[in-house]
């Protein structure tokens, strides 16, 4: 029989998705540039299903049912494109070619109206979860036509992880969707990260405590609202001690973060569709600053005096006002990224399910957390909510939070330990539910030096006032 599904390129990736694929039972055609690791990925792990080990891009093609589906897993960028203009030529109109690798979305649309004209489909399909997730079960999201879905939707949601009987894989929508879905996965990755990062240093810096005794805090805090992966895993790589040294692990690594660029992706589309993502940003730039070696050691030496201590009268008040303060700002994070991916999905015609993403995202994936079933289910009462941050379940732990926020930022900003993701997640709070904000000067100043007209409170219309003149205002 012929395989109902293929891989083309066999690195970390495209190897475990396709013995994901095999162990599920599908028949798999596999395929690499070097024949090698075809050669090795069979001869290693065949007995984990039924692999169809092909050499030839042609015999690739021709060892799979019809329509053909084909599983991208290559390099990103020109070598994607490359092995996807061989395969357009390979394949016949209905095909389906998937691309599985970290590609940005517009490349994506790109991709798939190219391929469109041959009548392929073209599916970008966000995959998140690493080595590990690729072998024992990723969150899959996959744009391109509903009739591709059809074909690899009862594939993916086999392959992707569980939870509660649900697959963490759904057709996301049209063209760059998937990848669009991803990135934005990513940006709120970066904003998660950092928040953990701030959280660990104000707990450092207030509790004076060893990176061991910080990791039972992070464990405690798993038991909780907090539960997630990165909060697991946090607790792990603190307790982990350096074996040749026999110092604590975070202390020997060096302090610059270092980042592949969905971050700035997510940023990048951001300022585009003009939603304030604010925490990714932070998170984004957090991670800049902290590679620029020459400018922070210059700083260093013109403003001695860093490394200072919160004051704290109470540890365990201390340590729940950062818990409360963490989970503020990460509500702030996910309600900015779900904001940035319904402004994707009106810009692109999506039509994306937001409760469904986050369902998506409870199993497999780098974020997957207990509170994204709270982020569906604020979706599922209310599909048009206007922020995350209004629904009962988000505005009770923000309401709750706000005056262990207040203090926690206060105290950092006081002693001088940077917080730049917790206090521009509170900047960003008080912003939204201020009564009136500064922006009316601001547009008073655009008409003054440039005739930018503004609007008035009382009254519809557009005016402008003669600054130069007798100050006089006239509708424009
Ligand atoms: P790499 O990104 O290291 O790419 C190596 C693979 O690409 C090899 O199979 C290689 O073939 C093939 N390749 C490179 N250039 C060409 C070319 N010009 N023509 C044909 N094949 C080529 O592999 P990974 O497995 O690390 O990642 C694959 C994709 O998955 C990437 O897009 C990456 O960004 C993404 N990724 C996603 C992750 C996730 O969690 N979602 C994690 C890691 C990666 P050969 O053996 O012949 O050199």
């Amino acid at each position: 029989a012929k395989a109902q599904i293929g891989v083309t390129g066999l690195a970390v990736m495209g190897r475990n998705l396709a013995r994901n694929l095999a162990r599920n039972g599908f028949r798999v055609a596999v395929h690499n540039r070097t024949p090698e690791r075809t050669r090795s990925l069979v001869a290693e792990h065949g007995d984990e299903g039924t692999f169809v080990a092909t050499e030839s891009m042609a015999d690739f093609v021709a060892a799979l049912e019809r329509p053909r589906a084909v599983i991208v897993m290559v390099k990103a960028g020109g070598p994607t494109d490359a092995v996807i203009d061989e395969l357009a030529t390979l394949l016949e109109p209905g095909d389906i070619v998937v691309d599985c690798g970290n590609a940005h979305f517009a490349d994506t649309q790109r991709r798939e109206a190219a391929l469109r004209r041959h009548g392929l489909h073209f599916v970008g399909t966000g995959v998140s979860g690493g080595e590990e997730g690729a072998l024992h079960g990723p969150s899959i999201m996959p744009g391109g036509s509903e009739e591709s879905y059809q074909k690899l939707g009862p594939i993916f949601e086999k392959i992707a992880a569980q939870v509660d009987g649900v697959p963490c894989c759904r057709h996301i929508g049209p063209d760059g969707a998937g990848h669009f879905v991803k990135m934005v996965h990513n940006g709120i990755e970066y904003a998660d990260m950092q928040l953990i990062a701030e959280a660990y240093d104000l707990l450092r810096a207030g509790l004076g405590a060893e990176p061991a005794e910080l990791a039972e805090i992070f464990r405690e805090w798993n038991r909780g609202e907090l539960e997630s992966f990165l909060i697991e895993i946090t607790g792990d790589v603190l307790a982990h001690t350096d074996a040749s040294t026999g110092r604590p692990f975070v202390d020997l690594v060096r302090d610059q973060a270092e980042q592949k660029g969905t971050g700035r992706w997510t940023v990048q589309s951001a300022l585009d569709l003009g939603i304030p993502i604010t925490g990714i940003a932070e998170a984004t730039f957090a991670r800049s600053l902290s590679g620029h070696a020459d400018q922070r050691e210059a700083a260093r030496r013109a403003f001695p005096g860093g490394g200072a201590k919160l004051k704290v009268d109470d540890r365990d008040t201390f340590v729940e006002d950062v818990r409360r303060a963490l989970l503020a700002s990460k509500i702030v994070a996910y309600a900015q990224g779900f904001d940035h991916i319904s402004a994707g999905s009106r810009e692109y015609d999506w039509n994306i399910d937001l409760g469904g993403t986050a369902t998506i995202w409870r199993g497999g994936c780098i974020i997957r957390a207990r509170f994204l079933d709270r982020i569906r289910e604020a979706y599922d009462e209310q599909p048009d909510l206007s922020t995350l941050l209004v629904a009962p379940y988000f505005a009770e732990a923000v309401s709750a939070g706000v005056p262990s926020w207040r203090r926690v930022v206060a105290e950092a900003a006081r002693a001088g330990v940077p917080a730049p993701a917790f206090s521009s997640s509170l900047a960003y709070f008080d912003a939204l539910r201020a009564e009136r904000l500064p922006a009316a000067l601001i547009q008073g100043l655009r008409d003054n030096f440039g005739a930018h007209t503004y609007h008035r409170v009382d009254r519809p219309g557009t005016f402008h006032t003669l600054w130069a003149g007798d100050r006089s205002e006239v509708e424009a």
